[in-house]
């Protein structure tokens, strides 16, 4: 199999460089990457490394054409069409590749105990981040700056960075579930939301809290109320045994209850660990089967154009008996 997505690569091989695609033979692997690399390379991969001078694809070329009859797995999803019509046209006859999807993300859904503990840090180092960056939020201040002192404080307790573009959107912008931090200040009487993840040793983590500048009117507390009940039913549902899609009908069937199915109008939450959307995807169609190991995030959300929107999300581990919310930041609206 030819792996070529880097997160695959690093999960199977432990190489963190970005320029590298790992060939696993029979009994043995073999890393090609580039001169750039080669001292990496050395202190991180135990398999045999070949450092390519020219393009990766002629180097993997090479090394099937002394196997003879191959048939090579390939990731469809992970190899751009330029490499793959590279690769094919230097591959002799009697080598042929086949798309295999997502062989090793399936791998990779349930975790180690050594990758929970760091998915785990990153969690708290992620909530001390929010905590240390809301402690100085004030009127005034804008949806970048915000955004600014949030990364700031990640990489200040330990980040490598942060594991998305950081979201800080307040009034009606919260209402874009993936809204971009804009100059606007944030002013009173608006609601902000603030959806933040760090690497953490190449771990994710992914949280989103609410912030109030004032005091909240009635329609904010309903809609939140509404969110966090659809959350904690959400929580509830995860254990090991279920479809990922129980997870996603039962915040679905909250919301729907109070009226706002509608306005939901994402999946309740992903799997993280290399990356910071892998799978299960806990969407309203995902059959996979939850298992202990697994670290995923529930966020429902309801956004309504011309209100606003109220996202909450945490990161929680399926266990042998049911799951353990790693998020420590209390769930309340955030009132300032
Ligand atoms: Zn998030
Ligand atoms: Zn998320």
């Amino acid at each position: 199999m030819l792996v070529s997505a880097p997160p695959n690569v690093r999960y199977l091989s432990g190489f963190t460089g970005d320029n590298a695609v790992l060939l696993v033979l029979p009994g043995q692997a073999v890393l090609f990457t580039d001169p750039r690399y080669s001292i990496q390379a050395a202190q991180q991969v135990s398999c045999r490394v070949k450092i390519c001078k020219g393009p990766l694809v002629e180097g993997v070329a090479a090394a099937v054409r002394k196997l003879g009859r191959v048939r090579i797995a390939y990731e469809p999803s992970r190899l751009t069409c330029a490499a793959f019509n590279a690769l094919e046209s230097r591959l002799p006859m009697k080598a042929s590749l086949e798309p295999v999807q997502s062989l090793v993300e399936e791998l990779r859904m349930v975790k180690s105990p050594s990758e929970l503990a760091l998915i785990r840090r990153s969690v708290f180092l992620n909530s001390r981040a929010f905590s240390l960056a809301v402690a100085r939020v004030r009127p005034g201040m804008t949806e970048r700056d915000l955004a600014a002192e949030i990364e700031y404080r990640m990489r200040r307790l330990g980040a490598e960075k942060p594991s998305f573009d950081t979201i800080v959107a307040a009034g009606r912008r919260s209402a874009l579930p993936h809204a971009q931090p804009t100059t606007a200040p944030l002013r009173t009487g608006q609601l902000v939301v603030i959806d933040m993840g760090a690497f953490v040793d190449g771990y994710a983590s992914d949280m989103t809290r609410m912030l109030f500048l004032g005091t909240p009117g009635a329609r904010v507390k309903k809609v939140y109320a509404a969110v966090l009940e659809a959350q904690l039913a959400a929580i509830d549902a995860v254990r090991p045994g279920v479809f990922a899609c129980k997870v996603d009908s039962a915040a679905r069937r909250v919301l729907r209850a109070h009226g706002f199915e509608r306005a939901f109008v994402h999946s309740t939450g992903h799997g993280l660990g290399l990356e910071i959307h892998e799978p299960p995807r806990l969407g309203k169609r995902d059959k996979t089967i939850l298992q202990p190991g697994m670290a995923i995030t529930v966020e429902p959300g309801v956004y309504l154009e011309n209100f606003g929107g109220i996202r909450i999300e945490d990161t929680v581990e399926v266990t042998k008996t049911g799951c353990h919310i790693l998020t420590p930041t209390p769930k309340d609206l955030r009132v300032i």
